[in-house]
C-alpha cells in the first residue's frame, strides 16, 4: 500500500515534491517531531482537490501544514500524508486583497504596504501563512484576522466554497476550521483601507521592534504556549510570578526572554514540552485557580476522529489534564 500511495503522490504532484519519512522537526518551528510517512508540496488547487479526494477515498490520514509555526508534532511522527500548499498568489482589487492560503503573511503585508493599504500593520512579523493565520484567527497588538478578512475560499467535500467571514466563528485564537478537520482553507479576501505608506511603515517598524525586544523571536518555539484564560489574565506574567521562568524539562525551557513561550534549546522532544506544560498548568491552577489551554496545535502520530483540528483539546476548552 505504501508503495502504491507513493507512486500515486509522485504521479500527481511530481517526484520532486514528494518526500517519504520527512522529519516533522524539519517542518515545524519548534524543531520537534518524528517522521511523516509522506510530505507533499502541492503546486496548485486542481491537484490539491484530486489529492484530497483520493486520500479520503482510500481513508489515508492527512494533515495540512502551513509554516509550521504553531505546531507541536509527535515524537512518533505522523502516519499519513502531510500536505503543504505550495501556491501563494496575491492579487489586488482596489481595497481588497486576495491571497492564497500558502502565501506568507509577511508577503501579504508587503503587498498591502506597496499599495498604501492599511489595516494589517498589527501582523508585522507574524510568522506563517494565510492559511495558518485564518485557522488560528491570529492576532497581535490589538488586531486580529477577523478584523480584516471578509471571506475565505474553502475546499470541503470536493467543492470550493466561498464562505462569508461572519459564518466562520472567529473568536480569540479560534475559528470554525478548528472543528472541521476536513476543510482546507484555499485563500482569503482581506478588506483594507487606503492609507499612507509612510504611516504604515512607521507603525510596522514600531511594532516589529516591540516584538524583537519582548519575544524569543528567533528561537525554536511555537509562539505563545498558552491562550489567555480571560482577557485580563497574562499567562507569561503569572508564570514569572510563580518563579517558573527558565525552568527546563529535557531540552524544553520556559523562555528567559518571555515566560509565555516555551523554547527548544536543542534536542527537546514533544514529551519534554508536554511535561513542562503540565507542570506550568498545575502551578497556575494551584496559585490562580485558572485552567490553562495550550495555543499550539498538537499533531499526534495518527489523526483519528477525535484529534487535531476537529477536537484538539486546546480548541474545545476541555483540556483539564492537570
Ligand atoms: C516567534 C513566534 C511569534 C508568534 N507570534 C504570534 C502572534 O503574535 N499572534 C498569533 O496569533 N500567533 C503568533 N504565533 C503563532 C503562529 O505564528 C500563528 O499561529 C500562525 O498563524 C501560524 O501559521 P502557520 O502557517 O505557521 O500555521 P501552522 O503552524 O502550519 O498550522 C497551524 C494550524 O493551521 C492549520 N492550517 C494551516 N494552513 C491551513 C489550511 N490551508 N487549511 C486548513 N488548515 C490549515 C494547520 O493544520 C494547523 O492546525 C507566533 C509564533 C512564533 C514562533
Amino acid at each position: 500500500m505504501r508503495n502504491v500511495l507513493k507512486s500515486y503522490l509522485e504521479h500527481l504532484c511530481g517526484e520532486e515534491f514528494v518526500h517519504e519519512d520527512k522529519p516533522l522537526a524539519e517542518l515545524t518551528n519548534f524543531r520537534i517531531g518524528g517522521p511523516a510517512k509522506f510530505f507533499v508540496r502541492v503546486q496548485n488547487k486542481a491537484n490539491l482537490i484530486r489529492l484530497v479526494s483520493a486520500l479520503t477515498f482510500v481513508e489515508e490520514d492527512f494533515f495540512v501544514i502551513g509554516g509550521g509555526f504553531n505546531i507541536l508534532a509527535s515524537d512518533d511522527g505522523f502516519d499519513g500524508v502531510v500536505i503543504n500548499l505550495d501556491f501563494a498568489e496575491i492579487l489586488d482589487n482596489g481595497t481588497f486583497i486576495y491571497a492564497d492560503a500558502g502565501a506568507k503573511m509577511d508577503d501579504v503585508l508587503e503587498f498591502a504596504k506597496e499599495r498604501a493599504l492599511s489595516g494589517l500593520e498589527w501582523a508585522i512579523g507574524l510568522p506563517g501563512t494565510v492559511g495558518g493565520a485564518v485557522f488560528m484567527n491570529a492576532g497581535a497588538y490589538g488586531g486580529e484576522i477577523k478584523d480584516v478578512v471578509v471571506c475565505v475560499d474553502v475546499l470541503t467535500e470536493g467543492q470550493v466554497v466561498n464562505m462569508d467571514a461572519t459564518k466562520l466563528k472567529f473568536s480569540y485564537r479560534t475559528s470554525i476550521f478548528q472543528k472541521k478537520k476536513d476543510w482546507i482553507i484555499l485563500g482569503a479576501y482581506f478588506y483594507l483601507k487606503n492609507g499612507k505608506i509612510c504611516e504604515i511603515v512607521k507603525k510596522q517598524e514600531e511594532l516589529f521592534a516591540k516584538r524583537l525586544t519582548s519575544q524569543p523571536y528567533h528561537d525554536a518555539s511555537a509562539g505563545s504556549t498558552f491562550r489567555r484564560p480571560r482577557p485580563d489574565f497574562y499567562v507569561g506574567t503569572a508564570i514569572k510570578e510563580l518563579g517558573l521562568q527558565g525552568t527546563s524539562v529535557g531540552g524544553a525551557q520556559v523562555s528567559t526572554k518571555h515566560a509565555g513561550f516555551i523554547v527548544n534549546n536543542g534536542g527537546a522532544t514533544a514529551a519534554d514540552v508536554e511535561k513542562l506544560v503540565r507542570k506550568i498548568k498545575r502551578a497556575v491552577y494551584t496559585a490562580y485557580n485558572e485552567r490553562l489551554q495550550t495555543e499550539y496545535v498538537q499533531l499526534p502520530s495518527r489523526r483519528n476522529k477525535q484529534s487535531v483540528q476537529s477536537d484538539c483539546p486546546q480548541n474545545t476548552g476541555e483540556e483539564l489534564d492537570l
